[in-house]
């Protein structure tokens, strides 16, 4: 049956080797992020077989999957209040920037006789989450002084929000900001997180500060390049996913629609360029299922026409062979393709070696 997701485990172990060799070569601990596969056991155990000692999620749903593969576990998503006991139950560290929540993970932690690590996040500029640099000082000494508690470290998240990229200057503030920690308290920090996958580039061209030794890495790994500057990373591949899903009309059809236009099914107006008569193929998958603009043919002459909830609408005039009804067709996938594909109980999941 399709719609289906065809997983290349040979594919990611080659990405996950090569990336965490790559890292461990500069100092850099890597927090291996599962969340883009919802954590599937299949892909997170290729990951710790590949040496990976840390495991991160942005749900509590995805951590507690992870639990049996026995690798620390991190929790990416600032905690909510209603999710305390899930967090100190599945991870043993999560990132933080608000006092009230770091007091409750405290109680809660010290209630179950745990100790929790936080990492304090700070906002250089891109405007998701992180506290204002000032208020980390302060903030650091409060995590110290609160039982059920370890200061794990300080990090930071860029190219999110605002596509603030990393630099020379905002990683040199947060190595600074680590250093100003470590001496007001007298403490070492074990993490200096750096950021996520658009980090790699100024690691690979040696340009962090020394001070920085951890990166948090999804999409680099899953598919072979880095997210700054879209490179491709060495040795690495982008076929770790293919997506297939089977055509069940093919027809020529007009490229414009007959009668009154109104509204298409998701309260849209369609506009129409004309184009003739062009082969048309229905494909069994929606939107309930994939990003269908995520989706890139095998055959470079396929093209998206359009969809609803459940069928996608592909041109198939300058396709690159004869197709019929029945056939499927394989796509690569962008990162919201993969994270829709995992997310839908309709997309099947095949492992492959
Ligand atoms: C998702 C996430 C990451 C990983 O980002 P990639 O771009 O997939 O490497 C890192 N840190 C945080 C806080 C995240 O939410």
């Amino acid at each position: 049956m399709y719609p289906r997701v065809v997983v290349n485990k040979k594919s990611l172990r080659q990405n996950h080797k090569i990336l965490l060799e790559e890292a461990a070569r500069r100092g850099i601990s890597v927090f291996v992020v599962t969340k883009v596969y919802t954590a599937d056991l299949e892909i997170a155990k290729i990951a710790a077989e590949c040496g990976a000692e840390f495991l991160a999620d942005s749900r509590t749903e995805n951590l507690k999957k992870l639990g049996s593969l026995n690798k620390k576990r991190v929790l990416l998503r600032l905690p909510q209040h209603s999710e305390i006991r899930e967090v100190i139950d599945h991870s043993e560290i999560s990132l933080n920037s608000e006092i009230s929540t770091i007091k409750m993970l405290g109680r809660q932690a010290a209630a179950q006789d745990k100790t929790h690590g936080i990492i304090l996040m700070v906002d250089l500029g891109d405007l998701r989450e992180g506290m204002a640099p000032a208020d980390i000082p302060e903030a650091a000494r409060t995590v110290l002084n609160t039982e059920g508690l370890a200061l794990e470290g300080i990090g930071v998240n860029l190219t999110c929000y605002g596509g603030v990229l990393p630099s020379k200057e905002n990683m040199q503030q947060l190595a600074d900001l680590a250093e100003q920690i470590e001496t007001e308290n007298n403490i070492k920090l074990n993490f200096v997180s750096g950021g996520n996958s658009s980090s790699i580039s100024i690691m690979m061209d040696g340009d962090l500060p020394s001070k920085i030794n951890n990166l948090r890495l999804g999409e680099s790994l899953v598919r072979g390049r880095e997210t700054a500057y879209l490179k491709d990373i060495p040795g690495m591949t982008d076929d770790c996913f293919t997506f297939e899903a089977e055509i069940i009309e093919l027809k020529e059809k007009p490229s414009v629609p007959t009668g009154i236009i109104g509204f298409d099914a998701f309260g849209n107006k369609p506009e129409f360029n004309d184009r003739g008569m062009r082969l048309r193929a229905i494909v069994a998958v929606g939107k309930q299922d994939i990003k269908q603009d995520g989706l890139f043919s095998y055959d470079s002459g396929i093209k998206l026409i359009g969809g609803s909830s459940d069928h996608t609408i592909f041109d198939l005039t300058d396709a690159g062979r004869q197709y019929k009804v029945g056939d499927i067709l394989k796509f690569k996938m962008d990162y919201g393709a993969i994270l829709q594909a995992f997310t839908s109980g309709y997309v099947k999941k095949i492992y492959q070696d």
